[in-house]
């Protein structure tokens, strides 16, 4: 059995940037203890268990909004590389709280972009995964009223802007460039003059096509990353709609099944953009011993 690594994969610059600062923070003994993340620094579980070794407490589980609570009076909290909406940095800046902010710079110029539509009376539509914090963030610099979050086709009918509206539509920086398209061709059939700002990120972009390429040539394409990783579960998701071939997430080594991989020749492996390199590594190392016994086999 031949295992293919797809390039690029793992993680991108902002994850990277995002890390880098959370250290940094964690080593400098004049931040004010104790050092809180407003949700997962990136959606993977072995980066959290990373930072709380270096003291760096993760607060998840709900709103940023209302995270923000938890932090104690005098401590210090950092933002995600997802973006914080303005009413959070407002609540901790209201409570004199420490605050860095590790927003992914691709995250921040769709926060701009979204105030300047704003203030040339734009409405927004938004397109992202609900319930995900890059929404919740991005959403919050314009007014309740003149925006609306699409995840699929079926919300578009309950979207409340009428058809004359200056209509502004933008994307979640880590959807399925595919998917999203077919999304956008059906808002454009109710808001026909609305402008279009695809916001899907580079690094995005190059993973899921490296992706899809690859899985032209492989049996099946396996997916290194944690359940709540968007990007992740959109690699699988492009792999399967887009090539058409199996694809499967492991958030690790332990994850991973012999079975799966029965009468295959060549497996593919790529990573979401928040999976660390060592544990992507381990699982290509995995798959290479059982590749090998495979190809020994009379
Ligand atoms: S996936 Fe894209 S938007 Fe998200 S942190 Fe990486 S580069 Fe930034």
């Amino acid at each position: 059995m031949e295992i293919l690594k797809v390039h690029p994969r793992g993680y991108c610059y902002g994850v990277v940037d995002a890390i880098t600062l959370a250290k940094k923070i964690a080593r400098d003994p004049n931040v004010p203890r104790p050092i809180f993340i407003l949700g997962q620094i990136v959606h993977n579980r072995h980066t959290v268990l990373e930072l709380e070794e270096f003291g760096i407490k993760t607060l998840d589980g709900g709103l940023r909004l209302d995270l923000i609570d938890q932090v104690p009076d005098g401590a210090t909290v950092i933002f995600t590389a997802h973006g914080i909406s303005p009413a959070v940095k407002a609540k901790a800046k209201a409570r004199g709280l420490t605050c860095y902010d590790a927003t992914c710079p691709d995250v921040t110029k769709t926060h701009t972009l979204i105030k300047e539509k704003i203030d040339q009376g734009y409405s927004i539509i938004y397109i992202g995964t609900k319930g995900h914090p890059e929404p919740e963030g991005a959403m919050g610099e314009a007014p309740a009223s003149k925006v609306a979050l699409v995840t699929t086709t079926d919300d578009i009918a309950s979207i409340p802007f009428g058809p004359d509206e200056l209509v502004a539509i933008m994307t979640q920086t880590t959807l399925s460039q595919w998917d999203t398209q077919s999304v956008i061709q059906e808002l454009l059939k109710k808001y026909p003059k609305a402008e279009v700002h695809n916001e899907i990120c580079k690094a995005t972009q190059l993973r899921q096509e490296a992706a899809v390429k690859i899985a032209t040539e492989v049996d099946m394409v396996v997916v290194v990353g944690d359940r709540r990783s968007n990007n992740s579960n959109r690699l699988v998701e492009v792999v399967e709609k887009i090539a058409h071939k199996p694809s499967v997430r492991v958030e690790s080594v332990e994850d991973l099944r012999r079975e799966w991989f029965e009468g295959f020749h060549r497996i593919a492996v790529t990573a979401g953009s928040s999976t660390p390199t060592p544990i992507t590594r381990a699982v290509i190392q995995q798959l290479e011993e059982w590749g090998k016994v495979h190809q020994e086999l009379p």
